[in-house]
């Protein structure tokens, strides 16, 4: 599950500055707690029909339920029932059973005591009228109205407690069944659902057809698919998994751009896991609203995953809302979190599969900003909103545990396991954590002694600080050379405000220190609140790196001389060069800086590091977050904007010279900081470039560069761009954006 809405393009820089301390805004200890249920029955199978009637926006359905009883002498039946009426029950052999139905639960009355070892199985009637057309969100069904986005549609929610709104069942993620799914439709719909599909029956008079898909798997109702509509269906090419593409007749051109690499990702994910694909087929459909849901071999993406082709290069969608959702039918389908405060299983597996899938098809250094991106949306979400442990089950419904911290702070804590057990027992131990639990629930504590199994270690200390405690270290790190005793000094300590349960971290770290000899990293353990390291260094250090790699989920704060941030700017890896960047944004009085950041926007090999360079040129002082893909990036730039630093008329040719850049995120922040000049004299070279480049990411910070560049003549450009199409309507929010600056 992917809930924000897909966006577009850049943003930049690096939140490594230490904010000052963390206001508790929304209090999520004052959520009720919440505990797995216990239940008096195991449900095996689901047989569910349903006849839709669109004009109405009613079905009826019939849900014939197999199930075992979990303690002797059984003669209730409780389950979920929400939005329908159940007009009645009866066995298979047509006897009526006494039901009641009554505060989102339908209560059955066996005729006679079930003992274990049973198997009972009954059919439950229902009809919900007049649930009228909507957008697409409610749970259960949703009858879709047609828009020029999409055609009518019948969407099913399922997610996380929306089953219960079109069947009957135990509907908590603890239970697995097997499911069959048929769907009496308009004629023109097609129907797609979980695993194979059995039959396509025609209705003949009735102009409906009936299609009757079975999913022999067992699987968690949350995860029950229901698609119907006038789809187009593309396959791929024959390979271990079938795969298809559900999209819009009019999507036909596009729709292979944001699909085509769904089989190189299924095949990747499995070599990962240690695990192969493990089910019958993998389906992809577009529907209304945002992100995605990983119902099971039937997985729906938001529609705004259709673009063109120049909007690839923006818009790398299949870098990670297919990757995460395709990651899902390991982490999640396949095992499943056994309830919604171990969400973490399902979601932080799930978004760190696009690191993964970074580092593999786009290489190491695009893994580490994308991971720098997570690191920094977390951060944002604890300082403005809250701090929580990840394993957490105060809730007042399940979604709220669905945050930054579940996603984001999750991958950042699975990238940190991934290190500290090392590659081989890392992959060895979640490769046996899915084997051992296939096609059933787990918990955190199950995670847990999966790695002590496959690995020998005994992560009880990792666990606890960084998935049972809220919170993330802060570190104020010093570390000095002396001449004298030719020693290097580090000094570390942890200043995180420690009242609200966030620990004294324990950790290791990777403390560097680069002399004419060489990079000499050593990996240390920080046990305590003030830690003191000393090494032999013969040489005073050209530079010294903590956390050397990157790896820890930290704030911090680490003075360093500018000859130290120079000579870093040209020499790190890709993280630590960005963090000088920004690190030499403060000292813009020093005469060597700007052409330092200069050479580093110009001649730096990793993108990245040219559009922070650019950034920071045009004023940006942080901190923000280094997320490609989150809302209107202008938006946070401009917030984050600080005039007067390295901004003057002699900036402007070499601006111009960027926009030139081959990476638009690039030419984007080259955009960016000619408009902070705010020079009317610019605008003929914006509006010309604005023709040329085909990124509508760059293109949106030219309309906004020419907002900011106060010139009222070019209103009817910007009228003429807010008409323009483009994807999540960038260009024309851009162009809105710059007509209400020339107000
Ligand atoms: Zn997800």
């Amino acid at each position: 599950m992917k809930r924000k809405a897909l966006p577009l393009v850049l943003a930049a820089i690096l939140a490594f500055c230490a904010a000052a301390s963390f206001a508790q805004k929304i209090d999520v200890y004052s959520r009720p707690l919440q505990t797995e249920p216990s239940r008096d029955y195991q449900a095996l199978h689901y047989r569910i029909a349903l006849d839709f009637d669109v004009a109405k926006t009613s079905f009826t359905g019939e849900n014939t339920i197999t199930l075992a009883p979990f303690r002797e002498g059984l003669t209730s039946i409780g389950l979920d029932a929400e939005t329908f009426s159940v007009t009645g029950v009866r066995l298979a052999d047509g006897t009526p059973l006494a039901f009641k139905q009554a505060a989102g639960r339908l209560t059955v009355e066996l005729p006679k005591p079930y003992p274990i070892g049973a198997k009972v199985s009954f059919t439950v009637a229902y009809r919900a009228a007049g649930l009228g057309a909507s957008g697409d969100r409610k749970k259960g069904i949703n009858f879709v109205e047609a828009t020029p986005a999409n055609p009518a549609l019948i969407v099913a929610r399922s997610f996380p407690d929306g089953a219960r709104h079109w069947f009957p069942c135990y509907d908590h993620p603890n239970g697995k069944v097997t499911q069959e799914i048929l769907a009496t439709v308009p004629r023109e719909y097609r129907v797609l659902s979980n695993g194979r599909l059995l039959a396509v029956t025609e209705n003949p008079g009735r102009g409906t057809k009936t299609y009757h898909w079975s999913q022999d798997k067992p699987h968690a109702t949350y995860l029950s698919a229901l698609i119907a509509g006038p789809y187009v269906v593309t396959e791929a090419a024959p390979g271990p998994v079938p795969i298809a593409y559900w999209y819009y007749e009019k999507d036909a051109k596009d729709a292979p751009i944001a699909f085509k690499k769904t089989p190189d990702i299924i095949a990747f994910l499995g070599k990962t896991y240690g695990y192969d694909y493990p089910w019958d087929k993998y389906d992809q459909v577009i529907v209304p609203g945002g992100g995605g849901t990983e119902t099971t071999s039937a997985t729906m993406l938001t529609q705004t995953v259709i673009h063109d082709a120049k909007a690839e290069k923006d818009f790398s969608i299949d870098r990670w809302l297919v990757t995460h959702e395709a990651a899902h039918h390991w982490w999640g389908d396949l095992v499943t979190c056994r309830d919604w405060g171990h969400t973490w299983i399902n979601e932080s597996f799930g978004t760190y599969s696009e690191v993964h899938y970074a580092e593999a098809f786009d290489g190491k250094d695009e893994a580490a900003v994308d991971l720098l991106g997570k690191k920094n949306r977390y951060f944002q979400e604890a300082a403005t909103r809250y701090m929580r442990p990840i394993v957490f089950h105060r809730w007042e419904e399940p979604g709220q545990n669905f945050d930054r911290h579940t996603y984001q702070k999750g991958a950042t804590v699975v990238h940190m396991m991934r290190w500290i057990l090392g590659e081989k027992p890392f992959l060895a131990a979640i490769s046996h954590f899915l084997h051992k639990h296939a096609f059933q629930p787990a918990d955190t504590n199950d995670m847990l002694t999966a790695i002590k199994e496959a690995t020998g270690q005994n992560l009880d200390w990792f666990f606890d600080e960084w998935l049972l405690k809220p919170g993330h270290p802060i570190f104020d790190v010093k570390a000095d050379w002396s001449a004298e005793t030719k020693k290097l000094t580090w000094r570390v300590v942890q200043t995180q405000d420690t009242s609200a349960g966030v620990p004294i971290f324990r950790t290791p770290v990777v403390l560097s220190a680069v002399t004419a000899a060489g990079r000499a990293p050593q990996k240390v353990w920080i046990t305590g609140k003030d830690s003191e390291f000393v090494f032999d260094c013969p040489q005073k250090p050209v530079m010294v790196r903590f956390d050397d790699g990157d790896f820890l989920l930290k704030e911090w704060t680490f003075e360093r001389p500018v000859d130290e941030l120079l000579f870093q700017l040209s020499h790190d890896d890709v993280i630590g060069r960005m963090w000088a960047a920004a690190q030499l944004g403060r000292h813009a009085e020093e005469a060597r800086v700007a052409p330092a950041l200069r050479q580093a926007a110009q001649g730096d090999p990793f993108w990245a590091v040219r559009r922070d360079a650019l950034y920071v040129l045009g004023g940006f002082e942080g901190p923000i977050d280094n997320d490609e893909r989150t809302n209107i990036p202008w938006t946070r730039l401009n917030d984050g904007f600080k005039p007067g630093r390295f901004l003057n008329a002699g900036l402007a040719a070499f601006l111009k010279e960027r926009t030139s850049d081959v990476n638009p995120k690039v030419r984007a922040a080259a955009f960016w900081a000619l408009g902070n000049l705010r020079d009317e004299a610019q605008v003929p070279f914006l509006t010309r470039r604005f023709a040329a480049d085909d990124s509508y990411g760059a293109q949106a910070q030219i309309l906004v560069a020419i907002g900011k560049a106060g010139d009222r003549g070019a209103v009817p450009f910007l009228k003429t761009a807010a008409a323009m199409d483009s994807p999540s309507t960038i260009l024309k929010r851009a162009a809105e954006w710059a007509l209400g600056e020339l107000k």
